[in-house]
This record gives C-alpha cells, structure tokens and sequence, in this order.
C-alpha cells in the first residue's frame, strides 16, 4: 500500500509500506480522509518523544472497512467508520469507571514512544481493534469525519469543567482545539463565551463561529478589558488552551472567585502558577486530557452542525502532498488551521 512514512526528524517519505495485518478482532479500514494534528506537528522534529522514527502517523482518521477478523460480528466491508484513537484495554478499573483515556494500556494510533510503535491512518490501510469503531454518521462527509477526535477533545474538556447554563466563560488561545471549545461551551449552555488571543484573525474566526467578543492578549490592558467583558468578580470559567505561564496566569485571574479553570493545553510541562490566588480564592483547577467516550456524541456535533468544522478546514490535499503539508504547518507563518490528507485513491 501507499503510505506517508516518517523516515527520520523532518524527513517524510511517500512510497510502499507493508499492508497492515488484522487479528481476529481486528478490521481493516480503507483510509478516506485523515487529519494533521498539532501532535505530529510536535512529534515531527523529535521534540515531543512521541514519533520515533519510522513511523506511520495519523490518528484524525476515517474510512470504510475493507477486511473483518473471523471474530467480528458487528461491522462488515463497505461499513463507513470513524475510530476512537485512543486504543484502551476496556477491563482495567478507569475503563470500568468510563475514564478510557486513563487506562494504563493506552496507546495512541500514529504514535511510537519507546514503549510501543502502532502505524498511523496516513495510508491507504489502517488496522483497528473492532471496539474503538464509531460509525460515520449518515451525510457527513469524510473530511468532516475526520475532525472527531479534535471535536471530542473539546467536547470532553468542557464536560470536565461542567458549566452551568447561563455561564460566562473566557477561552485563553484561539487555536484548532480553543476554536472548539468555545463552540462546545455554547452547545453546553454558556450565556456567553469570549475569546483570547495574540491574533487578530483567530479572533475574528472565533466570533464568526459563536464567541460573544474577543480580546487581544497583547493589549496591555487585556486583563482589565476580560474582566470588565465578565462584569463582577470575573467569569464563571476559563479555558486555558496553550499551556505558557502567561496563558495560566490569564486564566486563572479571568474568573471570579470561587470559578473554575479548565487546563487544556500542555505545551510546556513547566508553568509558573499564581498558587495564592487559586488558594485565596478557592479556584479549581481541572486537568482534561484527550476524551473518554465523547467520540459518537462530537460526531454527530458536526453533522447536525452544533460544531462547525469547515471553517476550520484549511486545506484538503492528497496524502503524497502531505510532506510539503507538514513542513508548512511546521513553519507555522500562514495561519494555517486543519489540514485533511487524502489518500490518492480514496
Ligand atoms: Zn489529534
Ligand atoms: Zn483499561
């Protein structure tokens, strides 16, 4: 099959890659559409640990099943599908108590780390465990299919902070997954969501997609000019979606007294945290990672069109394009958001 290999730190490789083989409880999936994540982007230059090379990345993924293991029952060739990427066990206790995403077995499709190596979908092929399949929704298209996982992160982070109707919420980075979460948090029954952000133009998509105002962190004042926007003490909840120190600090002084604080982005493992203000003013803090369960729900998010996606859709491109897409989402200069690799048969 045809596949985009990750040769080396920054070298792609577009060419014949060995079929992928399915065991009993295994499908083969025909990839369709597959997206870029902001994870391969940091897993590409070694950064991350998280792609040792070679590696077949691509986790952002649909397709229609091609081949079922002798014990699948359930789903059959031509089935349309989307797959949960987070592989998980399904017997340990967090899988028991629904906390997929905690499982100690996890494993990511796309991803090798030292403790594993599991090919990813940007390929012609991808071999899946039977349990993680979703099924593609009647009338969306591939490409939006592919934003499950995207959108079930978001889904999953405002589930874990629990607003309640009528909320004020501020969502600190614009980007792929904060552009998300202010959609989820109006699906979810925020009276009103601003964004922030460092540019203009992510500002602007995030009022075009349903924030009620947005703040340019630059402004010197973007503090005064949150809370003045939160009326009172601060805002009910605030969505820190980078993971600096700067962004944390904004956060966590965003709300009032007795708010909450969703911790979505991690780019630093590192932060310095303002520790008296969150004692002093009894915010809670919550850690949400990746989702757990909210893959079906954030599916049918975008086919109803609770969540729009295509304005997130930068570019749909054939998969042997994918190494010139990478290095341009690397460089990170054009605003790029969502990029959808297609296989060149699909
Ligand atoms: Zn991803
Ligand atoms: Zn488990």
């Amino acid at each position: 099959m045809k596949a985009l290999t990750l040769t080396a730190y920054h070298e792609f490789t577009y060419g014949e890659a060995p079929e992928p083989e399915i065991g009993p409880h295994d499908v083969l999936v025909a990839v369709k559409a597959c997206g870029i994540c902001g994870s391969d982007i940091h897993g590409m230059d070694g950064s991350s640990g998280r792609r040792i090379p070679p590696i077949i990345m691509g986790h952002e993924a649909c397709g229609v099943i091609v081949k079922a293991g002798e014990a699948v029952s359930k789903w059959h060739p031509e089935d349309k599908v989307a797959f949960d990427s987070m592989l998980y066990c399904g017997t340990c206790p967090d899988c028991l108590a629904g906390r997929t995403n905690l499982c100690p077995e996890r494993r990511v499709i796309g991803v090798s780390c030292g403790d594993y190596r599991r090919h990813g979908a940007f390929a012609e092929f991808v071999a899946l465990p039977e349990h993680v399949l979703i099924p593609l929704p009647e009338g969306l298209s591939y490409e939006e299919g592919a934003f499950g996982e995207p959108v079930a992160v978001a889904l999953h982070a405002v589930a874990r902070v629990a607003p309640s109707p009528g909320d004020t919420a501020v969502v600190v980075g614009a980007g792929l997954i904060g552009l998300l979460v202010v959609q989820a948090l109006k699906r979810a029954g925020c009276a009103r969501v601003l964004a922030v952000d460092l540019d203009e133009g992510r500002l602007a998509l995030a009022q075009e997609l349903g924030a009620d105002g947005g703040v340019n962190s630059r402004a010197e004042d973007a503090l005064a000019q949150i809370r003045a926007w939160a009326g009172g003490d601060g805002a009910d909840i605030a969505m820190e979606v980078v993971g600096i120190s700067p962004t944390i600090q904004l956060a966590v002084r965003s709300v009032r007294k007795g708010g909450k604080v969703g911790a979505v982005g991690n780019l630093k493992a590192m932060v310095d945290f303002p520790l008296q203000e969150i004692v002093t003013r009894e915010i809670a803090v919550i850690g949400t990672c990746a989702s757990a369960g909210e893959y079906e729900e954030a599916l049918h998010a975008v086919a109803e069109g609770s969540i729009r996606v295509r304005p997130l859709m930068s570019a749909v491109a054939g998969l042997s394009e994918g190494g010139e897409w990478f290095r341009r989402l690397y460089q990170n200069d054009e605003g790029l958001m969502k990029v959808v690799l297609r296989p060149e048969n699909a």
